[in-house]
């Protein structure tokens, strides 16, 4: 009804927005191929110019002329607690609640394992059935798979809340779902776990650098994420993880290596963890990788969270819109929420040769992703992406699939 009153969306009219879009000047911090249309931050973030000068300056001058003396000279051994500490902004934690380290699996394995030290009485870790693998293969490990007395009860997103009884030690779940980008509500379910008695585990990976997390506005336990994504932290970046500081005398690392030692230059014979969440260390940090992350993470002093998700709602609204208007006979169907407040900031469109056809995307320059058995993801990244972008990427999947120019992949 609505839709057949209002006139159909014109590029001009995104070509408006993008003049009054407030995060326009953040772009210019990126460093973007020419010819290509970018809809693939949610997977890996593009290179800030910034991490390109700082990653430069730290490998010729700080390791090139300081040697070792920059563990101290140049700050490299509180590095992961500096670059905790720019996160812990962008998820509503306190400075002391953050840390970079590892990966986000190995930072899944560390919490969740602490997580089941914190509740010794309890035997189930809770999990979707379809969430992100490493999560899952994670809990496993840490129940059948390691012939522990932990049992892993994965179910589907509409049985969470009846699944939730008092038998669970821990919920691991990811905000938002990295295939249908559907939203959690933290607040709710927090709520819910705490009132069975349960911890939380969050995986912020999809959620991170999106839109606005408040961890101790919905009184939050554990989370990880993930730096690679929109924060565009560079491949295989360290990941974060965040102990509430309620948690921080009695959680413990089962990864009880050197540098979550509360003194590990005393070089002791015996390890006693380090005080709050430094004992989540382990081994030394990737100094190249975190260098490019921390600059990166500069990048949101010049945006707010909520001019990101706004932006985001308006950018995924207007694909669905141009789709629906654009394509009406596309055999595309939507495997994201259609409220687009009820999901993160992607969207995942059914297509049977949705393979071929994110290929031919590819090949003219649209780069989204795919995943089986169907699924095509377009993420939206209001810090470099141009409102007109979602119209001239939606334009080539028009040509794409009016000319089944998917069926001849070079
Ligand atoms: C991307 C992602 C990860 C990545 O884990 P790595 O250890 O960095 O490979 C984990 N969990 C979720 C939900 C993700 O989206």
């Amino acid at each position: 009804m609505i839709q057949s009153l209002t006139t159909a969306l014109s590029r001009d009219d995104l070509a408006r927005r993008d003049a009054e879009d407030p995060l326009a000047p953040c772009r210019e911090l990126f460093q973007l191929p020419q010819g290509v249309l970018y809809f693939d931050g949610n997977s890996l973030g593009p290179l800030p110019k910034g991490s390109r000068d700082r990653v430069l300056e730290v490998t010729d001058k700080q390791w090139g002329q300081g040697l070792i003396r920059s563990w101290s000279l140049h700050g490299w051994i509180d590095l992961p607690r500096r670059v905790g500490a720019k996160i812990a902004r962008l998820i509503g934690a306190q400075p002391h609640e953050v840390l970079t380290a590892d990966s986000t699996s190995v930072n899944l394995f560390k919490l969740l394992s602490a997580a089941l030290r914190l509740r010794p009485d309890r035997r189930v870790i809770l999990c979707l059935e379809d969430d992100f693998p490493t999560d899952r293969y994670l809990a496993w490990s840490l129940s059948d798979g390691a012939a522990t007395d932990h049992e892993l009860r994965l179910v589907a997103a509409d049985a969470l809340a009846e699944a939730l009884r008092d038998d669970v030690a821990v919920l691991c779940l990811s905000h938002v779902h990295y295939k249908t980008a559907a939203l959690h509500d933290m607040a709710a379910l927090t709520r819910l776990a705490h009132e069975q008695g349960a911890l939380v585990l969050w995986d912020l990976s999809h959620s991170v650098g999106a839109l606005e997390i408040e961890l101790h506005g919905v009184d939050a336990d554990l989370a990880v994420g993930c730096g690679y994504k929109f924060l565009n932290g560079g491949p295989g970046c360290p990941a974060f993880l965040f102990v509430a500081e309620r948690l921080h005398d009695e959680a413990r690392s089962p990864l009880t290596g050197w540098l979550g030692h509360e003194e590990p230059f005393a070089f002791a014979d015996a390890y006693r963890p380090a005080r709050g969440v430094d004992r989540f260390a382990c081994g030394t940090p990737s100094i190249l990788s975190l260098a490019a992350l921390d600059a990166a993470l500069d990048v949101f002093d010049h945006a707010s969270l909520d001019d990101i998700r706004r932006k985001s709602l308006a950018m995924s609204e207007s694909f669905q819109r141009l789709v629906d208007e654009r394509l009406p006979d596309h055999r595309l169907s939507l495997a994201s929420p259609a409220d687009p407040t009820k999901r993160g900031s992607h969207l995942a469109l059914r297509h049977r040769e949705g393979f071929s056809v994110m290929l031919a995307l590819i090949d003219r320059g649209v780069i989204g992703d795919f995943r089986p058995p169907n699924l095509m993801r377009f993420g939206f990244a209001p810090l470099y992406q141009r409102y007109t972008d979602v119209w001239d990427g939606v334009e080539i999947l028009r040509q794409v699939l009016e000319q089944e120019l998917w069926r001849n992949p070079t």
